[in-house]
């Protein structure tokens, strides 16, 4: 079980390189060596110098926001997957609803950065999750099912090996609203179930699935006491080191 479990801070467009640095230096004095893998998703300026600080810690790693499904060309503003793993980024990503909502990304796209990314040796945390629409109407496992087999059931078993899921519902996201436990637990074993249904059991079982949205130091340990939680995707509360230190002890 322990090693599934991991908690991910999404840094988003906040914080200038000096402060990322000192953001990161803060939680690793504060945590030491965590039980768990930490994750920093840091603004793409800031790839290099976190990478060279989390090196030099056990247990740390830094994600890249985002990529191009593309390996190279005229696409300014982006970044491929070769210059993410020439870096050695360890994680990238993907799907993120304020992608998918603010740049119109959806899933066959995402398929498409979810295999360049594994070619590439890049592990992808691939985020699905439902609109309060979708809740409220009962949808939200139909939904996820279809956005999980659209952009990770091309893969084989072998590439699924290091795929990170986030479970995230767009209503819980920044909203400080969080899904309950039991709410979490309900869709990240749906989760488990058809992962297992199409790559099968041992692989199921080994999967990442971590819980996103609104999770804080305050309800950390109740969501990741959850048996099908593995961690957590935390947006806000990645910015403060000692909330996110409490958040990664409870885990
Ligand atoms: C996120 O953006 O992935 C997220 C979960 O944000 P927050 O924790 O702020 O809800």
């Amino acid at each position: 079980m322990s090693s599934r479990t991991m908690v991910a801070g999404n840094w988003k467009m906040n914080t200038t390189p000096a402060e990322g640095e000192r953001l990161a230096q803060d939680i690793m004095e504060t945590v030491g060596t965590p039980a768990t893998k930490v994750v920093f998703g840091v603004p793409s300026i800031q790839l290099m110098s976190i990478k060279a600080l989390t090196d030099k810690h056990e247990n740390y790693f830094v994600a890249a926001q985002n990529m191009h499904h593309e390996d190279g060309g005229a696409y300014t503003g982006e970044l491929s997957a070769a210059m993410l793993a020439a870096v050695e980024i360890d994680y990238v990503i993907l799907g993120h609803s304020e992608r998918r909502d603010y740049f119109g990304e959806e899933d066959g796209l995402i398929g498409m950065k979810v295999a360049k990314a594994l070619a590439a040796g890049i592990k992808p945390i691939y985020c699905c999750g439902e609109k309060l629409d979708i809740r409220e109407a009962g949808n939200h496992e139909h939904v996820v099912g279809k956005q999980i087999e659209q952009a990770l059931f091309s893969l084989s078993p072998q590439q699924m090996k290091d795929v990170v899921i986030a479970y995230e519902p767009v209503w819980a996201i920044g909203t400080g609203v969080t899904a309950s436990p039991e709410q979490a637990q309900q869709m990240h074993a749906f989760i488990r179930g058809i992962i297992a249904r199409q790559f099968g059991d041992a692989i199921a079982e080994d999967t990442t699935i971590l819980y996103g949205g609104s999770v804080k130091p305050g309800n950390a340990a109740e969501l990741f006491e959850q048996p099908d939680v593995d961690g957590g995707l935390v947006g806000g509360a990645s910015l403060k080191a000692d909330g996110f230190a409490e958040i990664i002890k409870a885990r």
